[in-house]
């Protein structure tokens, strides 16, 4: 189920409804890739190169309201820590101290990179919708 952000607000569906949240989440020490098991049974595959260059802070982002790939570089990619923002996000720490990211659950499902989300083959780098 895709809904834009603005028809779910005024969708009373959505509060019956709530978008999948994590319910389980790996990323092990020095590891390259974060999993994360969904409520709805998705089992997200979020390699780090995606989850920083896609770092929504305005800090990497600016104030355009596009979402745009900034390469990181290799000394980024590690995670320090994952905690939870409220009951909507996650906030990434990254090893170089940068922690201004905050990832939407519904951002999260938009950046998976499992292989259901991207077929063999055609694996990207560029988020499958406009966000
Ligand atoms: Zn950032
Ligand atoms: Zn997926």
């Amino acid at each position: 189920m895709q809904l834009d952000p603005i028809a779910e607000i005024g969708n009373k569906r959505a509060m019956t409804e709530p978008a999948p949240r994590p319910k389980a989440l790996r990323s092990p020490r020095g590891g390259r890739t974060t999993e994360i098991d969904w409520s709805d049974g998705h089992k997200g595959v979020y390699p780090h190169m995606i989850l920083r260059g896609y770092c929504p802070c305005a800090g990497c982002q600016g104030h355009e309201g596009t979402i745009a790939f900034i390469e990181p570089s290799d000394a980024q990619l590690q995670l320090d820590d994952i905690e939870k923002v409220g009951n909507y996000a996650l906030a990434l720490r990254w090893f170089d101290g940068h922690d201004t990211g905050i990832y939407s659950y519904r951002y999260l499902r938009a950046l998976c990179h499992c292989e259901a989300c991207v077929p063999e083959g055609t694996a990207s780098r560029a988020p499958r919708q406009r966000l």
